[in-house]
């Protein structure tokens, strides 16, 4: 693979030439200046703030690798903090999953697994300490009022009536919205700041609404919640984060945090924007994510074809290969759509060091050796994983009667088919050379067999005579081979932006409905079906692609996803047109 071998030399000459200082990119440039400036005490800490609301795609991915990163580079810490404020939308499912992605990652949040909601009195004393400067209000305006009163990009917004209303009357009605005396959406509470701000955030934003819900841990003790915009700010305050990392689109928001803090003069956390993950062929927005999974177009937040990190791991993907991903893009200050073949190649990269590999036939052809022994079966070595000498060889029984790929097998073939046909010799991997001879065909004219003649002084697959042959085909013996399934994904969507203006369609129009292939009965070599059990071990079935046992896989009843084929076969597409 270019990429693979690009890599090694790099590394190589990174290992010949004298140590050059790391290229920083612009956060971690941020991060190195205040540690020289002692800004922070030279303390580092960041965290990922999910809210429980779905379940984390590569696009957090790239967040939580970043976040740590730059706490385990800086000897800092790291926080794992669910940002639980919204108790319509949150479920304990979530806050689980979100725990076994983060931890599978790799990123170790230690003992500091913290809440949102754990710091809902902290918030609720700071905003009762706003209320006692003058600086924000209850207001009595319907979400419809306050839209209509928001103003435009050229027109100031109006003030709402009760922007007035005096710190007692503030307190004794915020004190009831928490008793919960109110209905939902009866009243807000409010930042007082500038209806007439150029920047929307700053025009007396809501910071508490009404609603008697339950939620996830603190029950229905609350009938008051945070907004966003006021708890955001402050979990990473309360935390003492140092580098608040996060996407472009709170660039507007920063100036009503730092707006928040100085009111209260409390400590204050450096905040940084850079650019979110966006992938071709893919959507990455959780609401979209949980519409595919509710109305049933994928089989679940773990369908292999989904970007979520749990889709990602049951497909085969690896920490390491997704680690490599959000290291291989890097961090940057403008939106981009990163190719998804950066991805697919990260696991193609990983997996070619590790995997272990093996023979399975997708579409089985019978071939037949006719000068071999009846009844007869070898047990051939083949070695594990050329790439590491270490995982050693197996014995693959050999026999009279084997299986092969249909496609590995063309009655009137062109002269560069270096594969089975009449007359043309090829090598059975790990086993014997054996020249075509004829087939066998139903009365539609389908193949249902080949029959060949094998050269028994080339056990092994070398000729002693030194004669060489062009192809190398990969085989199972028909009699020892077991039943698997085989599941096959392309793209989820056909389109490389299916969520852009430029298609005008809903998303889901672009779904793609070839993204799914079940072959039911692939024939394997009787150690895959034995390595079956989901999570055992990545494979290489050879010549196909990377395969990992599914989460429904047993030794009984193997079902092998594919996680990638071997080659880029869309580039080579994209060359040919
Ligand atoms: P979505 O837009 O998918 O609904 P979100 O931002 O609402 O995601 P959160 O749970 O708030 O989801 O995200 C937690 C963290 O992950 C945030 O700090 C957010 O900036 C970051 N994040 C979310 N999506 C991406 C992405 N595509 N690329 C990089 N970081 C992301
Ligand atoms: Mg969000």
């Amino acid at each position: 693979m270019a990429q693979a071998q690009e890599g090694d030399r790099f590394e190589k000459k990174e290992e010949n030439s004298a140590p050059r200082e790391k290229q920083l990119h612009f956060i971690e440039q941020i991060i190195a200046d205040d540690e020289k400036s002692g800004k922070f005490g030279g303390r580092v800490h960041t965290r990922f703030p999910p809210e429980p609301n779905g379940y984390l795609h590569i696009g957090h991915a790239k967040s939580i690798c970043l976040n740590y990163a730059m706490a385990t580079e800086n000897n800092g810490l790291f926080n794992l903090r669910f940002d639980d404020t919204n108790p319509a939308k949150e479920e304990t499912e979530y806050v689980e999953s979100i725990l076994t992605d983060v931890r599978w990652l790799g990123a170790d949040w230690q003992d500091r697994l913290c809440f949102a909601s754990d710091y809902f009195q902290q918030m609720y004393d700071y905003a009762v300490d706003l209320i006692k400067k003058g600086k924000a209000y209850v207001c009595d305006m319907t979400a419809e009022e306050m839209s209509a009163a928001r103003g435009t990009a050229t027109e100031p917004g109006t003030p709402s009536p009760w922007r007035d209303r005096t710190v007692e009357e503030n307190l004794d009605l915020f004190a009831r919205m928490k008793a919960g005396e109110f209905p939902d959406g009866s009243k807000t509470l409010r930042a007082k700041i500038d209806m007439a701000s150029p920047n929307f955030n700053m025009r007396d934003p809501v910071m508490y609404r009404i609603v008697h819900a339950e939620h996830h841990r603190t029950g229905s003790a609350w009938k008051i919640y945070p907004m966003y915009d006021w708890a955001h700010g402050l979990e990473d305050s309360i935390e003492g984060i140092t580098h608040s990392i996060c996407t472009l689109e709170f660039e507007n928001h920063r100036p009503l945090y730092d707006w928040f803090l100085d009111q209260l003069g409390v400590y204050h956390p450096q905040q940084i924007e850079f650019a979110r993950l966006n992938l071709t062929y893919t959507v990455m927005s959780k609401r979209k994510l949980l519409e595919l999974v509710k109305g049933g177009y994928v089989s679940g937040w773990d369908d292999p074809r989904m970007p979520t990190i749990c889709g990602l791991r049951r497909r085969g993907y690896t920490p390491e290969s997704v680690r490599a991903f959000c290291r291989a893009i890097g961090v940057a200050k403008f939106n981009s759509t990163i190719d998804v073949t950066v991805l697919e190649n990260a696991v193609r990269e990983d997996l070619n060091r590790t995997a272990l590999r093996r023979m399975g036939v997708l579409r089985p052809l019978k071939l037949v050796i006719d000068n071999y022994p009846e009844g007869e079966t070898e047990w051939l070595d083949a070695v594990n994983n050329p790439e590491n000498p270490a995982d050693g060889v197996r014995k693959v029984p050999f026999s009279k009667v084997l299986y092969i790929e249909q496609e590995d097998f063309m009655e009137d073939a062109p002269k560069k088919y270096f594969r089975l046909t009449p007359g043309r010799e090829v090598r059975l991997r790990y086993a014997y050379f054996v020249t075509c001879d004829s087939c066998v065909k139903d009365e539609e004219g389908r193949v249902t067999e080949v029959h060949c003649h094998y050269d028994p002084a080339t056990r092994g697959g070398d000729a002693p005579d030194g004669r060489k042959v062009r192809g190398t085909i990969h085989w199972v013996s028909a009699e020892h081979a077991r039943d698997a399934q085989v599941r096959l994904y392309d793209r989820l969507f056909s389109v490389e932006n299916p969520d852009s203006a430029s298609n005008p369609l809903d998303y889901k129009e672009y779904l793609n409905p070839e993204s799914l292939e079940v072959i039911a009965h692939a024939k394997v070599e009787p150690a895959l079906a034995d390595g079956a059990a989901p999570g055992s071990a990545h494979y290489q079935f050879e010549r196909i692609g990377y395969f990992y046992p599914d989460t429904e896989s047993t030794a009984g009843n193997p079902v092998f996803n594919r996680t990638v084929s071997l080659k880029d076969t869309w580039a080579k597409v994209a060359q040919k047109g």
